[in-house]
């Protein structure tokens, strides 16, 4: 059994539900077709739900874009033939209108997964009727009853065991070989939605194969396979074939977009292979990631990690930044869910790089200056070389204000002022 995974570039549009349709249709072997939100609409369905939350107004229009974007698509898949997918797109607009007619609890991060979620549900509501059409029908299964998570809104953790129980006993495939589900949602034990967190549908493949140990993952991208630099922001980028699961795990981990972080572990732990692959070409290769033996030779590796937030903090009594003062600032961190990209210690001082987040960016910095002298710099990037070498360090720093720099036996890793929207590599 394999798992196919479908980003929301590769459904942005009808073109791209029917290429999937091409892609799916190759298959020969057992498969279950993940699908996240079309296009961009995760981010329409949050100012919808901002709108809806902070009571500014505007939900009307917010939820009128999503339905014509959808609309259209149905539109040109189906022509006149359109009325029962749009039936079944009207009960979930009425769902979601239900939401949004009644008061916001206090919980933002409960709202948002109830209202986002929408997305996904959609998407896949639209492709599997479009499947169905070519005569390929695929069982279509609401994954918030069978992926299970704790109530940890916006970032929720699974349950394995309980999930294992649940969708082994409903990807069966006994009476189809292909099922179609959503990606990044889940369900708690009180049947309430919850996310795993922007960009989780390559988990929930990765989470879906560990536990139906299938055969391999392939995540269909717009991009020909891992690359040594996103092509969208350098030139002479090359793509590399295979990757270890580790060698994946520190690239996604230091901002590399071409799979979420938590994909790897639960296809590491059972040995499953990941295909990245564009869904514009997808008679070629493009990359693997799986257990190698062999000792690759890498390219140098660029990951340009922008958008990020630099703070220096020393205590103000001069006291050392001692494990009770880090214990307070990894505290503060996890209460405000930040996670570091970056840190460096000295003895009077600890610095770090997060991404910037300007909705919890006073309170944050105020909590904070209760106890330290705080010292930031918004306007940075990360730049990460994996397998650098001297020369490619010369190359993409020099005339950068440099804020940090780190070096290990395999990667560089420098803090640097935000003025390379293109640099060339
Ligand atoms: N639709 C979700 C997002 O855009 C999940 C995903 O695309 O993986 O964050
Ligand atoms: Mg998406």
């Amino acid at each position: 059994m394999n798992v196919y995974k479908f980003g929301g570039a590769s459904v942005k549009d009808a073109d791209g539900v029917k290429n999937l349709f091409k892609i799916i249709n190759t298959q020969r072997e057992n498969l279950i077709i993940v699908v996240s939100a079309m296009g961009k609409m995760t981010d329409a369905f949050e100012v919808l739900c901002n709108a809806y939350f902070n009571k500014t107004g505007g939900t009307g229009e917010a939820l009128q874009h999503i339905k014509e974007f959808h609309r259209q698509i149905i539109c040109e898949l189906f022509g006149e033939k359109s009325g029962e997918v749009e039936a079944a797109c009207d009960k979930l607009y009425a769902e979601l209108q239900r939401i949004l007619d009644g008061e916001p609890s206090l919980s933002y991060d409960y709202e948002y997964d109830q209202i986002i979620s929408f997305g996904e549900l959609l998407s896949t509501t639209i492709v599997a009727a479009y499947l169905e059409r070519q005569g390929r029908k695929a069982k279509f299964i609401d994954i918030r009853k069978c992926l299970i998570t704790d109530q940890n809104y916006r970032n929720a953790c699974v349950n394995m065991e309980l999930s294992q129980q649940l969708c082994q006993r409903t990807f069966t495939f006994q009476d189809t070989f292909m099922y179609i589900t959503q990606g990044f949602i889940a369900g708690t034990t009180t049947n309430q939605t919850t996310t795993l967190g922007r960009e989780g549908s390559d988990y929930t493949a990765a989470l879906l194969a560990n536990l139906l140990d299938a055969e391999e993952v392939t995540i269909w991208k717009d991009v020909p396979g891992i690359m040594n630099a996103d092509p969208k922001l350098y030139e002479n980028t090359e793509i590399i074939n295979k990757l270890s699961y580790k060698e994946a795990i520190e690239l996604s981990n230091c901002g590399a977009k071409v799979i979420h972080p938590k994909t790897i572990k639960p296809l590491q732990n059972k040995g499953i292979p990941l295909y990245v692959r564009s869904f514009l070409y997808p008679e070629s290769h493009g990359s693997v990631i799986r257990e190698l033996d062999e000792k690759l030779k890498l390219p140098p590796i660029y990951i340009d990690k922008g958008n990020q937030l630099l703070l220096t903090l020393s205590p103000r009594d001069f006291s050392f930044i001692a494990e009770e003062k880090l214990s307070h600032i990894f505290a503060t961190l996890a209460k405000y869910r930040l996670r570091l990209n970056l840190i460096q210690i000295s003895a009077i001082s600890f610095s770090f790089c997060i991404d910037l987040n300007e909705s919890i960016f006073n309170p944050f910095i105020s909590e904070l200056q209760k106890e330290f002298e705080v010292l930031y710099n918004k306007n940075v990037r990360m730049l990460t070389i994996r397998h650098y070498t001297e020369e490619a360090i010369e190359r993409m720093t020099a005339g950068k204000k440099i804020y940090v720099e780190q070096r290990s036996r395999l990667t560089a890793r420098f803090v640097i002022a935000d003025d390379i929207q293109t640099a060339k590599n």
